[in-house]
């Protein structure tokens, strides 16, 4: 997955210092000018729960069992995948992991093939040499301290080599099935600007998601923000007039 980028700053208009000082000197013709102005910094109107229900709703009608892109055959192959993907596309993992999955979809197959002939499988992705390291030490502490099988809580996940906080996520939403909210840079977009969580870590933003979306939508809900993020509130040029939820985005600088 790709890293975690800001939302692009509202543009900022400077004033002129000359004209900043007349404005402040005639109050009365500027009255109006400055009550918008200051309308259009408040904080975003809250999010209603029948609001967050139909943007849900409007997005599991669209596409009612939304897929990962990052392949794998089992849960195994999935960590690996979401331990790759780290500042890489899915596309590019999968390039890398077809042939790889094919010989090594198990901790010891992994083991087997060894760092360096890991390494010429995945040498097209981004940061290949440390991320072989952790697969093979993954793979090796899988095996030591959890039989064989990936773990299932967040801690134990958390714990082996190269996997983080978003990884958990990932593995307990798609493997396991659990309510989790990994927070990619598309999700992290698109809950600062729809305004459903805004937040300035992906942290923040993965407690606000979970705390906004009824638990009907949770199974899912981390792929339709993803896919919304990747294919329509695009980072640079939102596609606001294709916009399923575009009446009830919140911000400021959408298109329609
Ligand atoms: S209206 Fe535009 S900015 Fe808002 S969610 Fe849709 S695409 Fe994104």
């Amino acid at each position: 997955m790709a890293k975690i980028t800001r939302m692009p700053a509202p543009r900022k208009t400077s004033v002129p210092k000359k004209k900043a000082k007349a404005a402040s000197a005639k109050p009365k013709p500027s009255a109006k000018k400055s009550a918008s102005a200051k309308k259009s910094l408040k904080a975003p109107k809250p999010w209603a729960p029948a609001e967050v229900r139909e943007v849900f709703s409007r997005f599991r009608a669209a596409n009612p069992e939304p897929k990962g892109e990052l392949e794998h055959v089992n849960p195994f192959t999935l960590l690996v995948a979401v331990v790759l993907s780290a500042q890489a596309t899915d596309a590019g993992v999968n390039k890398a992991t077809r042939a790889l999955f094919e010989i090594a979809d198990t901790p010891q197959k992994m083991l087997d093939l060894g760092e360096e002939r890991l390494r010429e499988y995945i040498k097209t992705i981004g940061l290949y040499r440390t991320k072989a390291r952790n697969v093979i030490a993954l793979s090796a502490k899988v095996l030591s301290d959890f039989g064989g099988e990936v773990p299932r809580t967040r801690a134990e996940i958390e714990s082996l080599p190269g996997a983080g906080r978003k990884t958990a996520n990932v593995v307990l939403n798609m493997a396991f099935g659990e309510h989790t909210m990994a927070v990619d840079t598309h999700v992290f977009r698109v809950g600062n600007r729809t305004g459903l969580a805004p937040g300035k870590t992906p942290l923040e933003v993965e407690l606000g998601l979970e705390k906004v979306i009824p638990a009907e939508f949770m199974l899912h809900a981390h792929h339709w923000l993803i896919l919304h993020g990747r294919y329509t509130c695009l980072a640079r040029k939102p596609r606001c007039e294709v916009c399923l939820i575009n009446d009830l985005c919140r911000w400021p600088g959408k298109t329609v």
